[in-house]
């Protein structure tokens, strides 16, 4: 087949919806990257050559499981797992798991798609792949997480391997979770198979500085991105959206490298704090206790308030990080930012930005990174984690963070290049659109017709 034009694009992104029906999230996702295609079918016809879009649009395999399990007080609980090994083409499926009662296949086929792509931009051998369940770990004993995560491993571990697929952490599954489903796989397979999972213990074929990645990553590139204006971090007003792993972890960075953080939340509400962020006060409460970000107010004082109703984008910030979850950030949320001066938006989140909002930041000028190059530093470290296992080898800190740190700049710059060699130059989504494609296409074609 050969196709030249946008027109092609749109044909196929009506056979996806219509062959995945009702799974919005997914279209959204899809969408959003043959938007940027029509350029690079226009230069290079060839990539739209046996079917190969469409096999791209399509997961090379979909699991989805019972996962029964025994609760506290004794009744039987049933939630959905999911796996979707999306593509192979550069390395074994890569990708983290959700735990999240929101979770459903459009959610994880969305969240697989755009994974191959971040996957490709780090320029490292790995495929894209993710899973998760409607298990919701919110209020559930340590006991009850444990089992859970026994039953989920169960089944998946047959579908997994350190040369298949390899799964992490995402929303809901932390060291906690990971360290369960190790475990499991330890002993169902007789193995001690450490890169078969990533996101693990130190104790345990962990990487150092795996927990940080993401959001350090995320500020890394934002870092990158505001010194092609001369601007910097120093002195900038932050707002970071929710208050787990990717978020504490860009608060921790942006604090370093001079900006003041003033807001993050949880699915509940936001909290403001003028004087700056207290860290530890939030880590205390999220990563010790387990508890609502409003207990933040009633911990800090001061110069401290908690909101229910509005969005914490009306907070006026000269940076924005949305870093819970996907269209956390809507059109009217990039025009209050917009309005109230906001100069640059890194998504450590996957897709946090609904497409208008995306629209608003590119109309107004606003630099705008996306989250599968933004926030692929999560990933990149976790390749690291495997380079570590099957070396038997442990980096320090520092070694791990400047590699990560590299990574960064290295996908930042393949990004804004891409944009630039297209005729789009500051088109950072159009940027990792394309140069994700190129790779994941230019593997699949030389891999033949599978
Ligand atoms: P996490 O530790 O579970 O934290 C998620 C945070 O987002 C929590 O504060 C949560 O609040 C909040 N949240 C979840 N759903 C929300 C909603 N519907 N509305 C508002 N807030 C909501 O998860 P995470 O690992 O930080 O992941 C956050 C995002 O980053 C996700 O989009 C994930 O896919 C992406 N990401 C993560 C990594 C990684 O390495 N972890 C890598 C790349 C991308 P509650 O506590 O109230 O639920």
């Amino acid at each position: 087949m050969s196709i030249n034009d946008n027109e092609t694009l749109e044909l196929i992104l009506n056979q996806v919806k219509k062959r995945n029906y009702n799974e919005t999230e997914f279209h959204q996702a899809v969408h959003e990257v043959l938007g940027s295609l029509g350029r690079v079918i226009a230069k290079n016809p060839h990539y739209a050559d046996n079917g190969l879009i469409q096999r791209l649009c399509e997961p090379e395999r979909q699991i989805i499981f019972r996962v029964p399990w025994v609760d506290d007080a004794g009744n039987v609980q049933i939630n959905r797992g999911f796996r979707v090994q999306f593509n192979s083409a550069l390395g074994p499926y890569k990708g983290g798991l959700r735990f999240h009662p929101s979770v459903n296949v459009g959610i994880i086929k969305f969240l697989g798609f755009e994974q191959t792509f971040k996957n490709a931009l780090t320029g490292m051998p790995i495929g894209g792949g993710k899973g998760g369940s409607d298990f919701n770990p919110r209020g559930r004993s340590d006991g009850e997480v444990m089992r859970f995560c026994q039953s989920f491993m169960s089944e998946l571990h047959r579908h997994i391997g350190e040369y298949t697929d390899v799964p992490a952490g995402d929303i809901g599954v932390g060291g906690r979770e990971i360290g369960y489903m190790f475990g499991q796989y330890k002993r169902l397979t007789n193995r001690y198979e450490a890169g078969v999972i990533t996101g693990k213990g130190l104790l345990y074929g962990g990487s150092r500085a795996r927990t940080e990645a993401t959001g350090y990553g995320a500020v890394y590139f934002v870092e990158r991105m505001l010194a092609t204006k001369k601007h910097s971090l120093e002195g900038k007003r932050v707002i970071v959206s929710g208050s787990g792993n990717v978020a504490i972890y860009t608060i921790q960075k942006m604090q370093a490298l001079g900006a003041k953080v003033i807001a993050c939340s949880d699915s509940n509400g936001f909290i403001v704090d003028d004087d700056g962020i207290d860290l530890d006060i939030v880590k205390e409460i999220k990563e010790k206790r387990r508890e609502r970000i409003s207990q933040y107010v009633k911990l800090k004082g001061g110069n401290t308030y908690y909101k229910e109703v509005e969005s914490i984008w009306s907070v006026p910030c000269d940076i924005a990080m949305p870093s819970a979850t996907q269209n956390e950030l809507t059109g009217k949320d990039a025009e209050m930012l917009i309005k109230n001066g906001v100069i640059a938006v890194g998504e450590g989140a996957n897709m946090p930005s609904t497409p208008e909002a995306v629209a608003n930041f590119q109309k107004a000028g606003v630099l705008f990174a996306p989250g599968k190059a933004a926030n692929a530093g999560g990933v990149a470290t976790s390749a690291l984690e495997m380079q570590q296992n099957a070396s038997r080898d442990s980096w320090t800190f520092e070694e791990t963070e400047k590699r990560l740190a590299e990574i960064m700049c290295t996908i930042h710059d393949l990004c804004a290049e891409t944009a630039d060699e297209y005729g789009i130059p500051g088109d950072y989504v159009a940027g990792a659109n394309i140069a994700g494609f190129v790779r994941v296409a230019s593997a699949m074609d030389a891999l033949g017709i599978i």
